[in-house]
């Protein structure tokens, strides 16, 4: 028996990169998966593949910075399947490297933050609010929030990001402890550096910069999507059915590690290399 079978899924952002991969994750093992996306095209698309490896899944657009949204996905899974096991809240569109998203509490606007916030923080919450009524209703379920290591480490000038995913940690700690009575499971994963296809394109023609990130994680090798799915199959699955409100660290290692060192060596890197540019 597969570990999903009879289950709904509904993953946010699910078209592609890590939402893509957990979406073909759960359909293969035999989950009815809903992708949530803001870019349909793309989301049909991964139907498609899924479809095609004998999986049932079906695309809805959706932008979670909208409240209607994310009422609608949430209603539109049950109207299909007739019941929702697992939201999967991974959906992702505040690039760090917009300008307007990067910055401090004294240079970013107020609307980037109000935007940025919007995606990262409050989907999250308008995620649950649907969802945990419709988890109920069949005993229970599991929520799993995709922070990041940025939600814990903070880099300098990204106070969107780092604030966004930090809030993620602690809603997904609130959320565990109100819903567990309910029979329902809230964890979040922290992935680092994760070569999905957005990511592949960014470090096409700077081999030697993906390089100094590979060569920075313990195992010698960044992420793939196919990490973090596995980790959320996981968290999702009876074998973690004790583990609630926890933050997993999917990383390689990479933030077990003293930083200090890194910081001299990266100065040191930037140095003889100016050519690079880093994300
Ligand atoms: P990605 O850019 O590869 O994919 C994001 C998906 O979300 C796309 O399918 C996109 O169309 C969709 N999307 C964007 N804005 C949306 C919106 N408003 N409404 C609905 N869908 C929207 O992203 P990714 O790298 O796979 O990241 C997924 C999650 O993992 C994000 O929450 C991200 O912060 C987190 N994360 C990623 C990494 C990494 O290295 N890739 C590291 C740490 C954390």
């Amino acid at each position: 028996m597969s570990r999903f079978e009879e289950q709904v899924a509904v993953i946010t952002g699910g078209a592609m990169g890590i939402g893509g991969a957990t979406s073909r994750k759960l359909a293969s093992e035999g989950a009815r998966v809903l992708i949530a996306d803001i870019d349909l095209d793309a989301a049909e698309e991964n139907v498609k593949r899924i479809s095609a490896e004998g999986g049932v899944a079906k695309a809805i657009r959706t932008d979670v910075s909208s409240h209607e949204d994310i009422r609608a996905m949430i209603a539109a899974a049950v109207d299909e399947w007739g019941r929702l096991d697992i939201l999967v809240q991974n959906a992702y569109g505040v690039a760090t490297n917009h300008d307007q998203s990067l910055g401090s509490a004294v240079t970013v606007s107020e609307d980037a933050w109000d935007r940025g916030m919007a995606v990262l923080a409050k989907a999250l919450y308008l995620g649950a609010k649907y969802a945990v009524p419709a988890m109920s209703e069949n005993g229970g379920g599991n929520i799993v929030n995709l922070a990041s290591v940025h939600g814990v480490l903070m880099a300098p000038k990204m106070l969107i990001y780092e604030a966004g995913k930090a809030a993620v940690i602690g809603m997904t700690k609130q959320m565990a402890i109100d819903f567990g009575p309910e029979g329902i499971r809230v964890n979040a994963i922290c992935p680092g550096h994760i070569l999905t296809e957005g990511l592949a394109k960014h470090w096409e023609g700077n081999e030697d910069g993906l390089k100094f990130f590979v060569d920075q994680y313990p195992v010698k090798r960044v992420g793939r999507p196919e990490d973090i799915a596995n980790a959320i199959g996981f968290l999702c699955s009876e074998d973690a059915s004790f583990i609630t409100g926890h933050a997993l660290f999917v990383d390689g290692g990479h933030t077990i590690q003293l930083q200090e060192n890194f910081g001299v060596q990266q100065a040191m890197y930037a140095r003889e290399h100016p050519e690079l540019k880093f994300p």
